[in-house]
């Protein structure tokens, strides 16, 4: 078969949104094959023409001047929320918006996984796109796709769009 061309996902958001346990789904690997980059806090896995890099962006401003070295030819980012955690959507959503700012992000594909849909406080995928002002986007494809990591409902969906919106 003809060879794979890596794809660089970048998958961000706040600590605790579940990050991690979306990258095991995605790369369908081990997680002692993540490494986190020494004094970033910065993972990363590669796996079968996938390259994903990972951080969380709120505990992370003190090193955004790094940032440029992870968002180099980035092909999708992908960014997650935790849907049950309320008290955080202001926060989640000035991140993502800084995000959408970057000059070495214009016009790449961004997947929101609105995760953790299994817990009964979830708030509605449709619900945090309109508190987020999703619709506002305009400079590149997005995609809302509710999901729960612990159980791996939605994440192959996502994955479906990024695969086919890259490139
Ligand atoms: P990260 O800091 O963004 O990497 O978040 P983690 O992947 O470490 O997850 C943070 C916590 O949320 C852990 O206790 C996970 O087990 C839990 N978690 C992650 N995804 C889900 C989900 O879809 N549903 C529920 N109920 N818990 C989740």
């Amino acid at each position: 078969s003809a060879p794979q061309k890596e794809v660089r996902m970048l998958v961000l958001g706040l600590d605790n949104a579940g990050k991690t346990t979306i990258l095991k789904k995605l790369a369908d690997e081990d997680l002692k094959n993540i490494t986190p980059t020494q004094g970033f806090n910065i993972k990363s896995v590669q796996s079968s023409g996938f390259k994903l890099n990972m951080w969380d962006i709120g505990g992370q401003r003190q090193i955004r001047k790094y940032w440029h070295h992870y968002f180099d030819d980035t092909d999708v980012l992908i960014y997650v929320i935790d849907s049950a955690d309320q008290k955080r959507f202001e926060e989640t959503g000035d991140e993502l918006a800084e995000l959408l700012e970057e000059a070495k992000l214009q016009g790449v594909p961004v997947l929101i996984f609105a995760n953790k849909q299994d817990l009964a406080t979830a708030a509605k995928a449709s619900d945090i796109a309109t508190g987020l002002n999703l619709h506002t986007i305009r400079d590149r494809a997005w995609q809302i796709q509710p999901c729960s990591a612990l159980n791996g409902e939605g994440v192959k969906d996502g994955l479906d769009w990024v695969l086919k919106h890259i490139g």
